[in-house]
């Protein structure tokens, strides 16, 4: 799970609940759903999210309700949960690069390939890219594990040659890269900064 997309989540929650505060960066309070609190009293607010070893879980003071944060959403908004879902698979891969056991037991080619890139955290605050991994909530700690690629395809092609036989409708990705167990690198993806972008990734591996 991650975590970020919890927090984005329990955000988005603000609006579907009553007297919504963000108490501190790992708490958020307001009134509780599942029992409405007190009816008779509009200002008792004892429903709580909170952070537990980068996990978020909720409680009802009142009702003693308590489950993860997953299931509350899904409670309170079975559409905006199933978003919530989708999004944590997707990035799954994004924050954890796939660290696959290679089969091969080869001199890694791979490992340079980033030489010359450079990382998003180098990027000037308003860069584009920069943005972009801000919009969607990424962590800046990530960052400096992250690159941005001007030519996408030009660059592939100069670390696997002829994989792009045309280099027609070229655009600046993201560039994830892929580990294996001994660090060495195996692949990339490169992630479109257009989400009207038919390719949204490209993954390049290096023995394929
Ligand atoms: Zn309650």
């Amino acid at each position: 799970m991650c975590a970020y997309i919890d927090v984005k989540y329990i955000s988005m929650c603000s609006s579907l609940l009553e007297k919504f505060k963000q108490k501190t960066s790992s708490l958020w309070n307001f009134r509780c759903p599942i029992c409405g609190d007190s009816q008779k009293n509009k200002s008792k607010a004892r429903g709580f999210i909170y952070e537990k070893q980068n996990k978020y879980f909720y409680r009802c003071h009142n009702c003693e309700f308590g489950t993860s944060f997953s299931k509350f959403l899904e409670k309170i908004n079975p559409s905006l949960h199933r978003e919530y879902v989708t999004e944590q698979y997707k990035e799954k891969k994004l924050v954890k690069p796939t660290v696959s056991t290679s089969k091969f037991n080869f001199v890694p080619e791979f490992n340079n390939v980033l030489q010359g890139l450079q990382t998003i955290s180098s990027l000037e605050k308003n860069h584009p890219a920069r943005e972009y991994l801000e919009r969607r909530l990424i962590p800046e700690r990530y960052f400096s594990k992250l690159y941005f690629c001007t030519e996408f395809k030009k660059w592939t092609n100069k670390v696997s040659p002829n994989k792009f036989p045309t280099l027609k409708g070229d655009t600046p990705r993201l560039v994830i890269p892929f580990f294996d167990k001994k660090n060495n690198i195996i692949g990339f993806q490169g992630r479109s900064f257009d989400p009207k972008d038919a390719c949204k990734y490209i993954t390049i591996n290096e023995r394929s």
